[in-house]
């Protein structure tokens, strides 16, 4: 599936649209969906239990996913500061790395994953994203208690 600018995840499904044909052809999560862009980030049941965890972390009401672009266009809905919005879309681009790794792992690799691990993983990973990266002046100074309860934004 092509997400966006002709960038394209080399899912099962992508890659057989291009003539590679994988066997197993589906989702290595949940064994229900096809191994796609749009099952693994929006409707696997891991990525919906990710997705859940992050709208309460980060206070997101209204947490609706139906495509990968309404993943990259979630943090600039609604009234939100420009910092905020921009931690958020940091946030949800970590995970959507994070679950690819996952899946990575899982289907080449056989190592089992939950969405506990997943969102603890980016949870830790987006925090020394944010924290070297500079905000307003805040370069180094986000402290860890604050990044777990998402205060500060
Ligand atoms: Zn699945």
């Amino acid at each position: 599936m092509e997400i966006d600018n002709g960038i394209t995840i080399p899912s099962v499904e992508a890659l057989a649209r291009r003539g590679v044909l994988v066997e197993d052809d589906g989702c290595s999560f949940c064994n229900e969906g096809i191994d796609s862009v749009s099952h693994i980030f929006t409707a696997c049941p891991l990525a919906l239990g990710l997705w859940e965890k992050i709208s309460f972390w980060c206070c997101v009401r209204n947490f609706f996913v139906f495509s990968f672009k309404d993943l990259l266009e979630l943090h600039s809905i609604g009234d939100r500061r420009k910092l905020e919005k921009e931690v958020l879309y940091g946030i949800i681009i970590t995970a959507c790395w994070i679950l690819w790794k996952a899946r990575n792992n899982l289907r080449f690799n056989g190592t089992n994953c939950n969405v506990e691990d997943i969102f603890s993983e980016v949870r830790a990973t987006s925090f020394l994203w944010c924290k070297h990266r500079r905000f307003n002046g805040t370069k180094g100074k986000l402290a860890w208690a604050d990044w777990c309860k998402f205060v500060n934004m």
